[in-house]
């Protein structure tokens, strides 16, 4: 239970003096000294319980202090703390064979998080193939390390520009803003047949890979078209590019399976994932590699690995965390509950008129608010804030509800063990934020 904690002052300004908070200007900062969780809450050290419906940065999947996790965590200290990288452990093979298992891919590399997964992709991507360039999408992000934040395609990326060399970008799949003045049925063939121009006029001689976020996620859950992928999967077949699906946060169970592309039918040559991977527990990501791929690294260098990889508390806590999957039902009960969001999302698109547009898979979701419907002007620019999006924010904020908000949109991402009324719970405060503004 939540507890006054009895010097918070003192941890606030000490955390603001010694440290250095990430994507952040510091005198800017306002953290909440969190103290503890349980489940769908958090706790702050005013004794102060608050729902989150951002599940954190969209990784606490099993909800805040999962016993069965926090056990295995403790039993994998009391039994081994710490193997180098290159030797083998028990549960290096457990959660490896189990990665294969759900993927149907071969082959798992374990990385720390999410950036250095993509890193290790698109390296691994580049080693394979022999190429160099790798194609990424504008609305993306991929990660804060140098060769990730380079493939990103939103702002966070300006601030390392030029970047890595051989980045080539693309239009997404952003069905209710369609790039160049088209319509949303135009862009449905347009989104994957300019990739096809873009890939001939790079040379397909030189495309490593392509990068896609599985379903993007904060750069506002734009769900593509049913014959995205498939066509996607299809032009990487027949120039030869290595299809990366990046699933850091649309993967395990966000929307209720452990890919996004098992929606769609496809599977990807790579897969990089992290924080559903262990909801957060401990650090770990992973690239999962088809066969051919992991074939190639039989015989030729693979080039990479840290200190920590594979370290085996963070296997640990990733096994244990995917059996609470299964056993919990969780995937069928996001799936279940994902249906409700569903409809509470259209009720309030249909009733509150700064609600342009809404988008939702599983617990994955957005709401997308605008000044008018039928411009489609955004409540806040594009990087940017507005008056509008601050008092919603902070509406929630005053009612302890913990929600991700950025530029004109306000996610719903809750824990996937959310119960039907602690989510009705939210989303009622979403609305009452929501009549603010209208
Ligand atoms: N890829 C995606 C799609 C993400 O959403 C994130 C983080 O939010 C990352 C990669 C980076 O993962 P990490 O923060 O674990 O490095």
């Amino acid at each position: 239970m939540p507890e006054v904690h009895p010097n918070t002052d003192q941890v606030i300004a000490d955390n603001r003096e010694y440290t250095l908070f990430s994507w952040s200007v510091q005198n800017q900062t306002h953290p909440i000294h969190m103290t503890g969780g349980k489940g769908s809450y958090f706790f702050d050290a005013d004794g102060k319980s608050w729902l989150d419906m951002a599940s954190q940065l969209i990784n606490i999947n099993v909800g805040h202090q999962h016993p069965k996790v926090l056990q295995a965590i403790k039993d994998q200290v009391d039994k081994m703390c710490f193997a180098g990288p290159s030797f083998a452990t028990d549960v290096r093979a457990e959660l490896g064979k189990k990665l294969s298992e759900v993927t149907g891919l071969a082959k798992s590399f374990f990385t720390l998080g999410g950036s250095e997964a993509n890193e290790n992709a698109m390296k691994m991507a580049r080693l394979y193939t022999g190429r160099d360039k790798i194609i990424t999408r504008y609305r993306s992000y991929h990660g804060a390390t140098m060769g990730s934040m380079s493939a990103s395609g939103d702002p966070r990326r300006w601030p390392v520009e030029p970047g890595i060399p051989g980045i080539v970008r693309v239009f997404d799949p952003y069905m209710y803003r369609p790039p160049m003045g088209m319509t949303a049925e135009q862009w449905e063939e347009g989104s994957v047949s300019h990739i096809e121009e873009v890939i001939q006029m790079e040379g397909p001689h030189t495309i490593a890979a392509i990068l896609v976020e599985g379903i993007t996620g904060s750069n506002g859950i734009l769900i593509p078209p049913d014959s995205y992928y498939p066509r996607l999967r299809a032009l990487c077949d027949k120039y030869g590019i290595v299809l990366i699906t990046d699933e850091v946060m649309s993967g395990f169970g966000r929307t209720g399976k452990w890919l996004a592309t098992q929606h769609y039918g496809i599977t990807p040559d790579i897969v990089t994932c992290a924080k559903g991977l262990t909801s957060g527990y401990m650090p770990l990501g992973a690239v999962i590699v088809n066969q051919e791929i992991a074939d190639y690294f039989e015989n030729h260098f693979l080039s990479g690995g840290l200190t920590y990889s594979g370290h085996p508390v963070s296997l640990a806590a990733a096994i244990a965390n995917l059996k609470v999957y299964e056993d919990e039902n969780l995937f069928e009960h996001t799936l279940e509950l994902g249906k409700h969001l569903g409809e509470r999302l259209e009720a309030m698109k249909a009733k509150y008129a700064c609600v342009g547009d809404v988008r939702y898979i599983g617990l994955f979701s957005v709401l997308e608010l605008v000044k008018d419907k039928a411009t489609k002007e955004p409540l806040a620019p594009f990087n940017g804030t507005s008056p509008e999006m601050g008092k919603l924010a902070a509406y929630l904020k005053s009612k302890h509800i913990y929600a991700y908000t950025r530029f004109n949109m306000i996610w719903v991402c809750p824990p996937l063990v959310i119960t039907k009324e602690e989510l009705d719970a939210g989303l009622d405060a979403y609305e009452e934020a929501l009549a603010l503004v209208d």
